[in-house]
C-alpha cells in the first residue's frame, strides 16, 4: 500500500500557520499527520481453514504451506464482487439541525471547518494519566463538556487509548498544544479518512509563560487548549472566525471554556452523517 502524498502535503501546509501575531496567544500548533505504520508491513494474511477468513480478503489455498493465503481486496475487486465497504461507521445519536451529507468534499469540509477525518466509532477512550491530578481535573472538565454535546462519548482508561493526552517532552515556546494522529489511508467513508490513533501534547511551559505575563489564568488556558486539541483529534480544523475554540490564535479576551456553536455544529455534521 502506498503512502498517500496528499495527506503528508496537507500536514506540511498547516504547520506553517503557527505564528505569533502581536499580543495574540498562539493557541495551538496545527496537527501533523503520520501514516499508519502497519500499512507498510505485510500485504497478506494466512488462514488454516475457511472459518478464519477475514472480511474483504480474497484467499487462495497454498499446498506447500498447507494454509490459505489471503490478500486484501482492492476497491476495484470489491466492486467486481459487489461487496460493501469493510468499514462500519457509527453515527451520533445527537439530533442537531444539520444537513445530510453524502460526500465530504473540499467545499463541505471548509464550510464546516473539517479536516476530512473522523473516527469510525462514536465511543472513544482517552488516557490522561501522564498529567498531574490538577491537570487531569481540568482536562476532564473540558472532555465532559464535549460528552454533553452527545455527538461523541470519550471515556477515561488507564490502558492504551484512542486519544493519549500528555505533557510534551520537548519545549516549544511558540505553541501551547499539538495534536498528532495516524490516519488509515485505505478505506474512506463518504470521502473521509478514518483515524486510527491520536496523541495530544500539551506544552506546559508555554502555558506557564502566558500565565506569568498575566495574559490569562492557568485553568482557563489549559481547558481551552484541551477543547481545541480534542477538537482536532475528532476531526475539526482551524476556524477562521476569531473567538472560536478552533481559531488558531486568540487574544487574551477570547479564551473560551465552553464549546461554541461552530464547534457543536461541525462535530454534529461530521458524526450525525
Ligand atoms: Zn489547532
Amino acid at each position: 500500500m502506498k503512502i498517500s502524498s496528499k495527506l503528508v502535503k496537507s500536514a506540511v501546509i498547516s504547520l506553517s500557520l503557527i505564528t505569533l501575531i502581536g499580543t495574540t496567544i498562539p493557541i495551538v500548533a496545527t496537527p501533523t499527520t503520520i501514516q499508519a505504520k502497519k500499512a507498510k508491513k505485510k500485504h497478506y494474511v494466512t488462514a488454516k481453514n475457511k472459518h478464519q477468513f477475514k472480511f474483504g480478503y480474497a484467499y487462495v489455498y497454498n499446498k506447500k504451506k498447507h494454509c490459505y493465503i489471503g490478500h486484501k481486496m482492492s476497491k476495484k475487486e470489491r466492486q467486481q464482487f459487489n461487496m460493501p465497504k469493510e468499514q462500519k461507521i457509527q453515527k451520533a445519536k445527537s439530533n442537531y439541525d444539520v444537513p445530510n451529507i453524502n460526500n465530504f468534499n473540499n467545499t463541505i469540509c471548509s464550510q464546516y471547518s473539517l479536516l476530512g477525518y473522523r473516527w469510525n466509532k462514536i465511543n472513544l477512550t482517552f488516557n490522561d494519566n501522564h498529567l498531574n491530578a490538577h491537570q487531569q481535573e481540568l482536562a476532564e472538565n473540558s472532555i465532559e463538556k464535549i460528552n454533553n454535546l452527545n455527538s461523541i462519548k470519550l471515556s477515561k482508561t488507564n490502558k492504551k487509548a484512542d486519544i493519549t493526552i500528555q505533557i510534551a517532552k520537548k519545549e516549544n515556546p511558540r505553541v501551547v498544544g499539538q495534536s498528532t494522529y495516524t490516519i488509515s489511508d485505505d478505506d474512506k467513508y463518504k470521502n473521509i479518512n478514518l483515524y486510527e490513533i491520536a496523541e495530544i501534547n500539551i506544552y506546559n511551559n508555554s502555558i506557564l509563560t502566558q500565565v506569568s505575563e498575566n495574559i490569562i489564568d492557568y485553568d482557563t488556558l489549559f481547558k481551552h487548549v484541551i477543547l481545541h486539541e480534542v477538537g482536532h483529534c475528532l476531526g475539526l480544523k482551524h476556524n477562521p472566525t476569531q473567538s472560536r475554540i478552533m481559531n488558531v490564535t486568540n487574544s487574551r479576551s477570547e479564551h473560551i471554556t465552553d464549546p461554541d456553536q461552530d464547534y457543536i455544529n461541525d462535530l454534529a455534521v461530521l458524526y450525525q452523517n
